[in-house]
């Protein structure tokens, strides 16, 4: 049965994932709406490509640009953030939401509001609005399907299973490039971004050098599995073999296993609650050899401290975790800041004694996100 999809972020690395297994299996899929945030070239030859009733840029001066890319083509144009929202909210039978940041979530929040399944792969989206967002899944009725692959392990760990007998979950990090780099002062964006184990965006590249991808996971994790902050723990396997586990009541833990390649965890929501094929070989565990487990290092990368005191603290201080985080990868990416600032200045923004009451809407959560980046971009200047 064919089946339609719109993807958010259609030209990034989950975005270019997603569509791989959509061009593998063409005849079960109808591409609804691609979008992109000024990658107009990618964004049209994608749409034309798969076919795509409408392509989204979301950088409005853009859409002159992206009209010219697709004349002659049935894709209709469209550009703007209220644009990208229209594409989200259009029915589908599934929403790949691959857009890096907080500016996913106005989109991811358009398509919750219709009762969809959403795969969700933006963590700062669901970091960010937390409860208002799985307060808007439940009421609407909306599915989500963890894309990131830990998360995607625990979700299947589940299946089956029952979260009250759930002890623990353990969310597992490769550690990231860094790991075992003494100087971090001296580390270059180049270095930050060659992550060992797996080929991704830049922003979630440098979130996994500072470990801040394992904080915003921790989050994640608690928005997506309620079972307590006390019971999801960390552990750092380098080979990324082990995507996560869980543990039960009578001692038993469960892992799921894979290559290191998004294209397992988005297959696995794509074709849930059944399975699809991947062109993944198989996984030869005798070829691997060793899988190893190491304490994370907290005082050399504080972000998973700084993600649990967030979270313990609830409220509006992920969303401010999140911001601040965002501003400071953008700087450290530029050139500005050294790459130890980047939790030096999530941790003065956040400890910055005036965090802001509980977000309760949507427009609430923008606007905290939109103070704590002011708050940051402030701290950047002065320092
Ligand atoms: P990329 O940077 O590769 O792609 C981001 C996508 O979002 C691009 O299509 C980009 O468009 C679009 N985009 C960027 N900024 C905006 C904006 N302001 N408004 C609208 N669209 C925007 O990111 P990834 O694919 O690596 O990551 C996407 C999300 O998935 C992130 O939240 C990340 O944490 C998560 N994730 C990624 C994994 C990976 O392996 N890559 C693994 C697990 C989770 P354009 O190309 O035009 O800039
Ligand atoms: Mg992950």
């Amino acid at each position: 049965m064919t089946r339609s999809i719109t993807i958010l972020g259609a030209t990034g690395s989950v975005g270019a994932s997603t569509l791989d297994l959509v061009r593998r299996n063409p005849a079960d899929w109808r591409v609804t709406a691609l979008t992109a945030h000024s990658n107009v070239e990618e964004l049209a030859k994608l749409a034309r490509e798969f076919g795509a009733e409408t392509a989204v840029i979301a950088d409005e001066a853009r859409y002159e640009e992206l009209k010219q890319a697709l004349a002659g083509s049935d894709v209709e144009p469209a550009a703007g953030r209220a644009a990208l929202c229209e594409a989200a909210a259009r029915p589908v039978d599934i929403v790949m939401a691959a857009i890096v940041g907080c500016a996913g979530l106005g989109p991811v929040m358009a398509a919750i509001e219709q009762g969809t399944t959403i795969a969700l792969a933006n963590k700062e989206a669901l970091v960010s609005a937390g409860e208002v967002m799985t307060a808007a899944v439940a009421k609407h009725g909306a599915t989500l399907l963890p894309v990131d692959s830990e998360h995607n392990a625990i979700f299947q760990c589940l299946q089956g299973g029952r979260m009250e007998e759930v002890r623990t979950i353990t969310l597992t990090a490769s550690g990231g490039p860094l790991r075992l780099v003494e100087d971090l002062d001296a580390v270059t964006p180049e270095q930050a971004i060659a992550h060992p184990n797996w080929d991704m965006g830049a922003k979630i590249s440098v979130d996994s050098a500072t470990m801040f991808n394992k904080g915003l996971e921790l989050i994640e994790a608690h928005h997506l599995f309620p079972v307590g902050l006390d019971r999801i723990r960390i552990v750092v396997h380098p080979q990324s073999v082990i995507h996560s586990m869980v543990e039960y009541r009578d001692g038993s833990t469960l892992a799921q296993l894979g290559p290191s390649d998004m294209r397992v965890p988005i297959a696995s929501c794509l074709a849930w609650p059944a399975r699809m094929d991947t062109p993944m070989a198989p996984l030869d565990l005798a070829e691997i050899g060793e899988l190893t487990f190491f304490k994370p290092d907290e005082a050399r990368f504080p972000a998973t401290r700084l993600a649990r005191e967030a979270a313990e603290a609830g409220g509006a201080a992920p969303a401010v975790l999140n911001a601040a985080n965002e501003v400071a990868v953008a700087a450290f990416l530029a050139g500005k800041i050294k790459f130890s600032r980047i939790a030096l200045m999530v941790e003065s923004v956040l400890s910055e004694n005036s965090l802001p009451p509980a977000p309760r809407t949507l427009e609430e959560v923008l606007r905290v996100d939109e103070d704590a980046r002011m708050r940051a971009n402030a701290i950047m200047e002065t320092a």
